[in-house]
């Protein structure tokens, strides 16, 4: 007898949007949109900069001095840290230095009230990524962060594939052997997800979770039923194996270089 498939409750609300809140772009890399931290002590300034962000479908948290700033970066993995230099508290020169040291994946833009060069250097070497000198305009402010956040989030290369098996995230396509498969919505993103995990094993409660919205059928049934089509369509031989009571893996799944 196979153990339950069903879930004793239905799976938290969670939407995932089709494109990317960060950048406007459709795939898997920047789906989750990009996340930023505001260190600036011009209130007005501070608080312009992060309406303007969310509106264009950024994540924001403000802080008005350094030390603040150094709290919220100690527990949250911000995409991008938007510091001023020159800051109460905490100096945004330190808060950069620590904001960097610790956190690799963390990009820093800083911004100062003077743009010279010795400054766009002293910033720079304290590992800051970007730099822009105030004021500044607000549409290049929302290009550089872009640019950010994408280099700060772990890059799924843009084609993934399992032996002969292609599925090309960007133009939505999957094939076999050359020949396309059409798949529904869902069919593909269980593929997807499969085989962005590399060979891992991947539970029907992370499929539903990452592929359904909140209005899905509360049951890994659904799961199921998905990923028996999705077989039937790829054909033999079959690609996904099925570990029981636990999940889904792709073996021969590789992660190809874009
Ligand atoms: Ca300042």
């Amino acid at each position: 007898m196979n153990p339950p498939q069903w879930r004793a409750r239905a799976p938290p609300p969670r939407r995932i949007p089709q494109r990317c809140a960060g950048c406007g772009d459709d795939g898997v890399w920047h789906r989750w949109g990009v996340r930023i931290l505001i260190v600036e002590d011009e209130q007005p300034l501070a608080d312009a900069v992060a309406r303007g962000l969310r509106r264009e479908g950024m994540a924001v948290d403000v802080a008005y001095d350094g030390d603040s700033g150094h709290e919220k970066a100690a527990v949250t993995r911000y995409d991008v840290v938007v510091l001023d230099r020159d800051l109460p508290g905490m100096s945004g020169d330190r808060l950069c230095a620590e904001i960097t040291g610790s956190r690799a994946v963390t990009r820093v833009l800083m911004l100062t009230a003077s743009g010279t060069v010795s400054d766009r250097v002293a910033g720079l070497s304290l590992g800051a990524d970007d730099y822009l000198s105030k004021p500044f305009a607000f549409p290049e402010l929302v290009a550089r962060l872009r640019a950010l956040g994408r280099r700060a989030t772990p890059a799924v290369p843009p084609v993934l594939s399992a032996g002969d098996v292609v599925l090309d995230p960007s133009r939505r396509t999957v094939s076999r052997s050359g020949t396309p498969v059409e798949l529904t919505r869902k069919e593909f993103g269980v593929l997807e997800v499969l085989l962005a995990a590399g060979g891992g094993l991947v539970s029907s409660e992370e499929l539903l979770e990452r592929v359904w919205d909140e209005n899905a059928d509360p049951f890994t049934t659904t799961v199921r039923v998905t990923v028996m089509t999705l077989r039937k369509k790829l054909g033999e031989p079959g690609i996904i194996e099925t570990v029981v009571g636990s999940g889904y893996r792709v073996p021969s799944a590789e992660l190809a270089p874009g």
